[in-house]
């Protein structure tokens, strides 16, 4: 039986097993697969305080683990296949059916950028593509870039990745955007903003970095070669609550939602990072409510105690 367990091993959920770990909670931190989370397919990491000279991506997550581990966290690598929050003590079930149960469970399972599936993607992914214009904007200061998709995140992540780029394309599968009207305006009264229809990216090519992509317009079926240096994709996030449908309280994307700090709509259940937040997905948000939920769980198991 564990105090608490934690299932998700990026910065949410390292940062809360750090925090439990100083509370005397000897908290065990499920990693998934993906261990260290999206912040391991980045290179630089520039934004997280701290690091002036920044740091790559999968270093400062290796840095986090260690000193989760110091302070007494321990670690379990594998999947979680089924929970049950129904009653308590809450069971987890592990790929190969073992067993673990807990008094309070941290949920910082993520999200999940949602890719174009193409194999070049995978090849330039932290080479030139891109998820994230906030991490990874500055990297292409009076470059050419292309934004994919056409939503609120495409059009945002575009008219940021304008204060950098010379210029930024958006590529869009449609010949109208799915984003909020105030936003399509504000993109297209920007200079540096232009837009290519109805086109899909079949292929990102380049050396060792990106240097351009291969477009297919829908309509025409022609292709196009548009040089460019940076390939941002901004075709939405799926968070990974697979596990928690009909147990905890989701929006209509399927993001958790959480009150009064990180509390879920079951008592003892807990949810920090990018799993509750579609907003602002940084690595260091994703911390700061890492931390939240330790101190929810050592304010919750306290009153218990009591
Ligand atoms: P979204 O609204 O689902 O838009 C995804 C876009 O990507 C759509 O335009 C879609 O095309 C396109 N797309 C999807 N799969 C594709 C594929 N395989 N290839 C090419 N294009 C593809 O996602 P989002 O923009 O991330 O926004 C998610 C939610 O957050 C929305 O509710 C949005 O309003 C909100 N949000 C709000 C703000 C803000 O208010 N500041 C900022 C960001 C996000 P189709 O249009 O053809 O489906």
């Amino acid at each position: 039986m564990h105090k608490v367990v934690i299932i998700g091993s990026g910065p949410a959920g390292l940062t809360a097993a750090l925090y439990c770990a100083r509370a005397n909670l000897s908290p065990l931190l499920v990693e998934g697969l993906q261990v260290g989370g999206q912040l391991t397919l980045t290179t630089d990491v520039e934004n997280y305080p701290g690091f002036p000279q920044g740091i790559l991506g999968p270093q400062l997550m290796q840095d986090m683990r260690e000193q989760a581990e110091r302070f007494g966290t321990n670690f379990l690598t594998g999947d979680v296949t089924a929970v049950e929050l129904n009653t308590r003590p809450f069971k987890i079930t592990l790929a190969e059916n073992d067993q673990i149960s807990t008094q309070a469970l941290i949920v910082s399972t993520g999200a999940t950028a949602q890719m174009l599936n193409i194999k070049s993607e995978q090849k330039y992914l932290g080479q030139g593509v891109s998820t994230c214009a906030t991490c990874d904007g500055a990297f292409f200061r009076e470059k050419e870039l292309i934004v994919v998709g056409g939503g609120d995140s495409a059009i945002e992540e575009g008219m940021f990745l304008t204060k950098f780029a010379s210029t930024v394309t958006i590529v869009h599968r449609r010949d109208s955007l799915r984003a909020s009207k105030i936003m399509q305006e504000r993109a297209f009264q920007n200079e540096k903003m232009k837009f290519i229809w109805d086109s899909i990216v079949e292929e990102v090519y380049g050396d060792s970095v990106v240097q351009g992509v291969k477009l297919r317009n829908l309509k025409t079926n022609t292709l196009t070669d548009i040089p460019c240096s940076g390939v941002f994709i901004a075709i939405g996030h799926t968070p990974n609550t697979r596990l928690f449908v009909n147990q905890l309280d989701m929006d209509e994307q399927g993001y958790l939602l959480t009150h009064d700090g990180t509390k879920t709509n079951v008592p003892g259940v807990f949810a920090a990072g990018d799993v509750q937040d579609h907003v602002y997905r940084q690595a260091v948000t994703a911390a700061g409510s890492g931390c939240m939920a330790a101190i929810d769980v050592e304010r919750f198991l306290e009153q218990e105690a009591l």
